[in-house]
């Protein structure tokens, strides 16, 4: 039986966030009584007020955080306890799923159907798979003398900030708040003053799960405000933060100027995708470098937004990859076929415009799209684009853009391949095709990213590690790793 279809306008239209902060297990308003206004990109309808958390909200937050961390009103809960928390707060995510699917477009402006069968069940997988995995895990005992019995143990680090993008709202905050409640920490988490609507209902969803009060707090706000407090601030011991690597960089800077807070940063990307003359199926391979950079409008750190082709094949898969871009014309996210939807806000908007200007400027020559798409309800939109003819140092090519814009660059020979790929400050993600065994073997050891793939993009699953190289950071979400973030290793000597 069909399910009814949903009149997703008439849903959104009754749509009316709660944008107050979440603290010790309430909802309250920001101590200054200040709010900002919150739009929607998709149209740019009025959401509602959020509140404009500051230092004395950050401060109220850690207090309770730490009050919950001190008297262990978590931690000490028995693994099989916290697990059926956690997997109840799954589940209540995912009776969520439409609600929280339409907040998520209308706060960002990704389609309705991504969110819908992309955002919400991998939230809720993300912390049903800690939840699964906190009683699998075993401590150590060091091979020492005889005499001596040496216990490696993992102990939560304690108050956890979680700084995160607006990207994907929820699923970069379910990486942070799984694995560190999993463990027993608790949590302040700063969700981005561009999409903050979701991050408060997960706190709400949690406790009623039945994660005490105090526990996972939530503090909206600007960066520069409720984000710098929450990283300078003395009581917290360890920041997971996810989004540009210069706001990365800072938050090494306030961790060096206030407890020396152990800081795991998930930064920007300008992944590769490398393409041989030997790869037995360009077809696919134009495929799958399309979808991977118009999925989210472009805007995900692991966007492929370099192509790197060899010579030979170059015209070719170029003419492949504009065949690709009309496929991914923006339309109006709240419709349930609608391939690419609305850039967040307009500074991004502007920030996109820019680049595609600054490559034409450059002599890139553009190959699809270049321009903004004006819809009849108003809203943020780019033509997917697409540009052949780039230099390694050209902005394009080195600089992320966070929008829907490729950039095609040519390579004579493997070795140059390589060069190029690794010839940017990131180092996220990359992804080689060819047929050739050895070579993609060999070409995959050469790249300096966090993950690698070969003859495909985008696998992703919550069992592998996520995180880059070089200036893409140096912490990794999801798997098992992401325990390493959120525990303190004890040694405990005990003589026999
Ligand atoms: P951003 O750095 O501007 O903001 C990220 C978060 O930091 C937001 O919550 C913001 O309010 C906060 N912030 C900003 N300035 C701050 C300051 N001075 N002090 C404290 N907090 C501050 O990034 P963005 O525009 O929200 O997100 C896009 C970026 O995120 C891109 O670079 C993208 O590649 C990156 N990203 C990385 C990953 C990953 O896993 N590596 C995943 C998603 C997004």
């Amino acid at each position: 039986m069909n399910r009814p279809t949903i009149d997703w306008h008439a849903r959104a239209a009754e749509v009316r966030p709660d944008g107050r902060c979440f603290i010790d297990g309430q909802r309250r308003d920001a101590a200054s009584g200040e709010t900002t206004v919150k739009r929607s990109p998709v149209d740019g309808r009025l959401l509602g007020a959020v509140a404009r958390g500051q230092a004395a909200d950050v401060d109220a937050a850690v207090r309770s955080a730490r009050a919950a961390f001190d008297d262990r009103r978590w931690a000490r809960q028995p693994p099989a306890a916290r697990k059926k928390v956690l997997l109840r707060f799954a589940e209540l995510v995912l009776a969520a799923r439409e609600e929280l699917a339409l907040l998520e477009t209308l706060d960002m402006g990704k389609p309705i159907a991504h969110a819908l069968t992309v955002d919400v069940p991998a939230t809720a997988r993300c912390i049903a798979w800690y939840a699964e995995a906190l009683d699998k895990r075993y401590d150590e005992i060091a091979p020492t003398a005889e005499t001596g019995l040496a216990l490696i143990t993992r102990e939560p680090v304690g108050v956890v900030g979680a700084i995160v993008p607006w990207n994907y709202p929820m699923i970069m905050a379910a990486w942070k708040i799984a694995p560190a409640l999993a463990m027993g920490n608790s949590l302040v988490l700063k969700p981005s003053e561009k999409s903050p609507f979701t991050a408060l209902r997960l706190a709400e969803l949690a406790l009623q799960a039945g994660l005490p009060a105090g526990v996972f707090n939530v503090v909206p706000g600007h960066g520069a405000e409720a984000g710098e407090a929450l990283a300078l601030h003395m009581d917290v011991d360890a920041i997971g933060f996810t989004g540009s690597t210069r706001t990365g960089r800072r938050m090494l800077e306030y961790a060096g100027r206030s407890n020396l807070k152990r800081v795991f940063n998930e930064l920007g990307g300008k992944s590769a995708f490398l393409v041989f003359p030997d790869c037995a199926d360009l077809a696919r391979a134009a495929a799958t470098a399309a979808g991977s950079m118009y999925f989210n409008q472009g805007e995900s750190c692991n966007a492929p937004s370099r192509v790197l082709v060899h010579e030979a094949i170059a015209d070719q898969f170029a003419a492949l990859l504009a065949a690709q871009a009309p496929r991914y014309a923006p339309g109006d996210p709240l419709a349930p076929g609608t391939a690419m939807g609305a850039i967040v806000d307009e500074q991004q908007l502007r920030t996109v415009l820019g680049y595609i200007q600054a490559g034409q400027e450059q002599g890139a020559r553009l190959l699809a799209g270049g321009r903004q798409v004006r819809l009849d309800s108003g809203g943020y939109y780019v033509e997917p684009t697409l540009f052949d003819g780039v230099h390694s140092s050209m902005r394009i090519a080195q600089e992320e853009i966070f929008g829907p814009v490729q950039a095609v660059l040519r390579f004579r020979d493997e070795a140059e391949a390589v060069r190029l790929a690794n010839d940017t400050p990131y180092g996220l993600q990359a992804s080689v095709w060819s047929d050739h065994l050895s070579r993609a073997h060999r070409v995959a050891r050469a790249l300096r990213a966090g993950t690698v793939h070969v003859n495909q993009y985008d696998e992703d699953d919550i069992t592998v590690p996520f995180g880059g190289f070089k200036q893409s950071g140096n912490g990794r979400d999801k798997s098992m790793h992401a325990f390493d973030k959120y525990t303190e290793l004890k040694t405990t000597w005990v003589r026999i």
